[in-house]
């Protein structure tokens, strides 16, 4: 059976840099199922459908086909074949994905994909519904989060090393916002499962965390 660990949490908890340094540390493959998320939403801005249609944007849901591929440890999204990689990580594309992430069809297209590829692979997966429903069986789940403001002055340090324009306070709002309907929505809302470790990274360096995590796979991971 695939070893598998879940890694739930809001925007900017730092789930994919601890999940990506965990996985090179343990052998596993990480598996971030935002971009997932992303690339339906890049699909359905491409498309200029309405997004608030929920309708609209489940019957266009089996025209977006995505499929994963890891090129040398790290995951390549294809949207109908194209790799989509580049386009993922802006604004509107993540604030789109929190849009469409509620819609049931676009779940259940993805949580299929995720499931498989879990299947198939010791992985570390990270998400908003690992623990509690795309992996209820993993061996080892996390629950990492950290108070929105220290998760905007993340994303501002993220933002501003790259070079582009932002506001502290509008990406404070903004994820206080995607928060809010990541966790108020009907469909899998982000929530720690009961046998969740809860992990408050606000005060704690990546390295850390990071440690922290490893000490719990070797504890969870059969062949130690
Ligand atoms: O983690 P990331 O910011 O890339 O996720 C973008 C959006 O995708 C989230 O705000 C959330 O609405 C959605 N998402 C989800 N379930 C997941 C992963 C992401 O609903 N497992």
């Amino acid at each position: 059976m695939a070893f598998n660990v879940a890694v739930d949490g809001p925007a900017g908890a730092g789930k994919s840099t601890i999940a990506r340094a965990v996985a090179e540390k343990m052998n596993l493959i990480y598996v971030d199922t935002g971009a997932m998320y992303r690339a339906m939403a890049l699909f359905m801005l491409r498309e200029q459908v309405d997004l608030e249609d929920a309708e609209a944007v489940a019957a266009r849901c089996p025209l977006a086909d995505i499929t994963i591929r890891y090129e040398e440890g790290v995951q390549v999204v294809f949207l109908n074949g194209e790799n989509v990689n580049p386009f993922l990580r802006t604004e509107e594309v993540g604030s789109a994905a929190s849009v469409v992430s509620p819609i049931p069809r676009v779940r259940q297209q993805l949580v299929e994909l995720q499931q498989r590829l879990a299947a198939g692979s010791d992985c570390i997966m990270d998400g908003r519904d690992i623990g509690t429903c795309v992996l209820p069986g993993a061996q080892l789940k996390i629950y990492l989060t950290a108070s929105s403001a220290v998760r905007a002055r993340r994303r501002y340090d993220e933002l501003a090393a790259r070079g582009e324009p932002c506001d502290l306070a509008k990406i404070q709002a903004d994820i206080e916002e995607r928060d809010y309907r990541d966790m108020h929505r009907e469909e899998s809302p982000l929530k720690q499962a009961e046998d969740a470790v809860y992990l408050d990274t606000s005060d704690l360096a990546v390295e850390q965390v990071v440690e922290r995590i490893l000490e719990l796979c070797r504890e969870s991971r059969p062949e130690g």
